[in-house]
């Protein structure tokens, strides 16, 4: 069988420190239940003419393909706060897939078996967590946020032990890379300089190539990754999205999203927000989301410390005067991107104003952060009652006047706008829906969904009951482990 599979494996030829040497454990009776199509084709490869249960075999692991070469990857993690050697505990890397002999994805199986990091896991996935992974994940591809992508979800045939019984499944994972800031701590907390050498200038050479001749590379990749990390946070609270488990495990050094978990969007609009149900105190909450990163960004910094600088006082110093900074690049960019939610061009002074004053009228009268910016971009939704309220309508009339300034028309607004709001994101009561039918072997209404979130910045035709907020106030997601 060839599909088009071209493996050049450079995570695998690190040294012993890195990874561990481990083939996926194979499963009982492994049932394709969905395929991204066109992932596969954006990755050439075709796999048009492979029957479905050869596919199955694949994307078990129960035949491995040509070039491959599986590792379990090793690193560490804050996880809410406290220090841990993790590891792959549950995931397996096939290799470094190569598209147009350049492009270089890592191809990951999640859910594969035990590896030497699983602590007492069993190493194994439930269908459901891995199929709300393939539907989020996919929804913020579209959102034209960076993120993981998913490539397929296999049911194993096997049980898997949670509170419950529940299906098994194995969900194929393609990511620019898998390292992690705690990849870094991994190795910062085994002292070994050496390889964390390595790791920065493998990191480069994969992600951040225009640094390769730097004079101090530990302080400009602090810089980068800083960058991207404020960037991708910027696009979460752009839509709405929580993350859940920003642990430092799962910030990747790509800059892309990593590991959905109890991930979810926020209906109305409450800073407070958080779905998961072991984040009692709210550390991993939609408001704290900035603040988290940039704690994570200060671990990844100490990390650096004995290569920034021979003298460790100095390099302390330019790694809080780094990480101090992040607050400045963050707001701005959080700024501009308000600027083009509410399609506005140029700056103000009365900007920020403008904007916490929407933001502060959503919170108190509860309204839906999506549909709130449908409604200013004049796209029919459902209950837009509250929007008669005076303190939104005088709010309004300083916003209409703000976007003229300039002699902007607001045509040229609303063209800002419409690529900055997404007019449908994954509401929780459509995932569980989702979720709930593939459970009974019916992936229709996955698919359907998944079809109306490919096109989130698209006025579809009848997709009122995607746009509408859950009832359910108390909704909860689970880590799914
Ligand atoms: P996560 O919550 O998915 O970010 O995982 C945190 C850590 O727990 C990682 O080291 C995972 O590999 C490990 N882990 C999660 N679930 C399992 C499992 N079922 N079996 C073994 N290890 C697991
Ligand atoms: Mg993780």
């Amino acid at each position: 069988m060839t599909i088009g599979w071209h493996f050049d494996n450079s995570y695998s030829k690190l040294s012993k420190t890195f990874k561990e040497e481990i083939k996926p454990t194979p499963v009982d009776d492994p049932k394709l239940v969905i395929l991204n199509n066109k992932l596969a084709e954006d990755l050439s490869l075709d796999l048009s003419k492979i029957d479905k249960n050869d596919l199955a075999k694949i994307f078990s692991g129960n035949s491995l393909p040509k070039g491959s070469n599986t590792i379990a990857q090793a690193y560490a993690g804050h996880q809410f706060g406290h220090f841990t050697m993790l590891g792959d505990g549950r995931a397996i890397l096939l290799g470094e897939h190569l598209v147009n002999k350049d492009k270089r994805f890592d191809i990951q199986f999640k859910g594969s078996g035990r590896t030497s990091f699983s602590r007492g896991g069993d190493g194994r996935a439930a269908l459901g967590p891995m199929l709300r992974e393939y539907i989020i994940s996919e929804a913020i591809h579209s959102l034209n946020i960076p993120t993981t992508r998913s490539l397929a979800v296999v049911s194993t045939g096997e049980k898997v032990e949670r509170e419950n019984l529940l299906p098994g499944a194995i969900l194929t994972r393609v990511a620019s890379s898998h390292i992690r800031v705690g990849t870094f701590q991994y190795l910062a907390a085994k002292q070994n300089i050496n390889d964390l050498n390595i790791l920065i200038d493998y990191s480069i050479d994969r992600h951040y190539p225009e640094i390769k001749a730097s004079r101090n590379k530990a302080i400009d990749i602090l810089n980068l990754v800083m960058e991207k990390q404020c960037q991708l946070i910027v696009n979460w609270m752009r839509v709405g999205f929580i993350h859940g488990v920003m642990n430092t495990d799962n910030m990747a050094i790509s800059g892309e999203t990593i590991d959905y978990g109890p991930c979810a969007f926020m209906d109305q609009y409450d800073p407070k927000t958080v779905f998961s149900s072991i984040d009692r105190y709210g550390r991993y909450s939609y408001f704290n989301q900035p603040r988290i990163a940039k704690w994570n960004l200060a671990r990844f910094a100490e990390c650096l410390i004995p290569l920034i600088d021979e003298d460790e006082k100095q390099s302390l110093k330019i790694a809080t005067e780094i990480i101090d900074n992040f607050q400045n690049i963050y707001e701005e960019k959080w700024l501009n991107m308000m600027r083009d939610k509410l399609g506005l061009f140029g700056n103000d002074m009365n900007d920020k104003v403008l904007i916490d004053d929407l933001l502060d009228w959503m919170e108190k009268n509860k309204a839906d952060y999506t549909n709130t910016f449908c409604y200013l971009m004049n796209i029919k939704i459902n209950n837009d009652e509250i929007y008669n309220n005076k303190d939104y309508i005088s709010w309004s009339n300083r916003w209409q006047k703000r976007i003229l300034i300039n002699n902007n028309s607001k045509d040229k607004s609303l063209n800002l706008m419409k690529k900055s709001n997404p007019i449908v994101i994954p509401r929780n009561h459509k995932v569980e829906e989702a979720l709930k039918a593939a459970n009974v072997n019916n992936i229709e209404p996955m698919k359907k969904l998944l079809s109306i979130l490919s096109k989130p910045y698209e006025n579809q035709k009848n997709i009122e009951h995607f746009q509408s907020p859950s009832n359910d106030k108390e909704y909860q997601t689970f880590c799914g482990t």
